[in-house]
Parts: structure tokens; sequence; C-alpha cells
């Protein structure tokens, strides 16, 4: 398997919707491990599939992002939310995004429901913080980014943002930047 990759938008993979897992094996195992990995090197809080252009239904989140506090490390493999409660503005920000933060509206509680990497089904209860980490992450493995649940203010502060992430993605991808494997997914 080479090396995995954060994709930045507008990259089409972040558009995936992801199939579910059928099976764990190697491939998803191998994934997950990198995927923690470039979480942890990014400095983010969570990191989806799609972000690194897989199509299946796997993401990685820390919600202290921090690789010491292994008690808030998490891999769910086809997460969904089964009960949201009540609403809450915060600050958000994504991998795929790098510098943009903007306010977006999520639900203030969640629960939960995914299988962990040895197959055991789990569900969760959370509020706040790792509510909206899980909203976010199980948003990209439905090919949803967080601009597209951004209300009108912050879609208007993000428009030059976006506008230079696109200039340049194409830029790169002149240049060849990314690699082949991942553009044939798409
Ligand atoms: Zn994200």
């Amino acid at each position: 398997m080479t090396p995995l990759k954060i994709v930045e938008y507008p990259h089409p993979a972040l558009r995936t919707k992801c199939k579910p897992v059928a099976t764990i094996d190697a491939a998803v195992q191998t994934a997950a491990g990198q995927m923690l990995e470039l979480m942890y090197k990014h400095e983010g809080l969570g990191l989806a599939a799609p972000q690194v252009g897989l199509d299946f239904q796997l993401l990685v989140i820390n919600f202290a992002g921090d690789p010491e506090q292994k008690e808030h490390e998490v891999v769910a493999i086809n997460p969904m939310v089964v009960e949201a409660k009540g609403a809450v503005k915060d600050r958000e920000g994504c991998l795929s995004f790098p510098g943009l933060y903007q306010d977006v509206r999520r639900a203030k509680t969640v629960t939960v429901q995914y299988y962990t990497l040895a197959g055991e089904a789990k569900q969760m209860i959370c509020n706040d913080l790792p509510a909206r980490v899980w909203q976010h992450e199980i948003d990209h493995v439905h090919g949803i980014l967080f601009i597209d649940k951004m209300g009108p203010v912050a879609r208007m502060g993000s428009k030059k943002a976006l506008e230079d992430f696109v200039a340049e993605f194409d830029a790169k991808k002149k240049k060849g930047e990314y690699p082949p494997d991942l553009e044939k997914r798409l």
C-alpha cells in the first residue's frame, strides 16, 4: 500500500459517498493505522477515509488531539449518528481546508454507533466538542463537508479562502503532485 496522504479541497475524493466496510481486513487495519499517524502529525482531532482518498466508511478521532492520550482515541468503522439533540454554534476547522475556521451549527449531543477494528459494536453519547467532531467526521464519509453546513455569514467569510484553495489545487494538479492511483479512484 502506498503511504496515504491528506487531500485538500477541492479534491474530488472529498465528495465520495463511502461504502460500508463489509470485512475488517488487513487493508482496513493498515489504513486506520496510517490515518491515526496523519491525524496526529497534522494536529487534527479527526480524519475520515475520503480525506486520504479511500472510499469506505472509516474514520479516526482523538478528542484530545494527543497521541499520548490513547483513552480518547477512536477508530470507527461504519459510524452513524442514531440520535441528535440540541444545537450549538462553534468554531470548526478541517484538515482538508488548512487555515479555514468558521462557525458551524451542530447538534449539541449525539448518540453514535460504530464498529471497532476488532469488529465490536459500540455506542457512545457525546456532548459539545466530541459531538462536533463525530458529526464532522461522519459527514465526511457521506461526502459532506463543513462548508456545506455553514450559515450565510460563515459562507461569505470563506469565499476568498475557497477560491485560493481552488487555485492552489489546480496548480498542484498541473505539477502532477497527486499520485496517479488516487486520481484513478475518483
Ligand atoms: Zn474535516
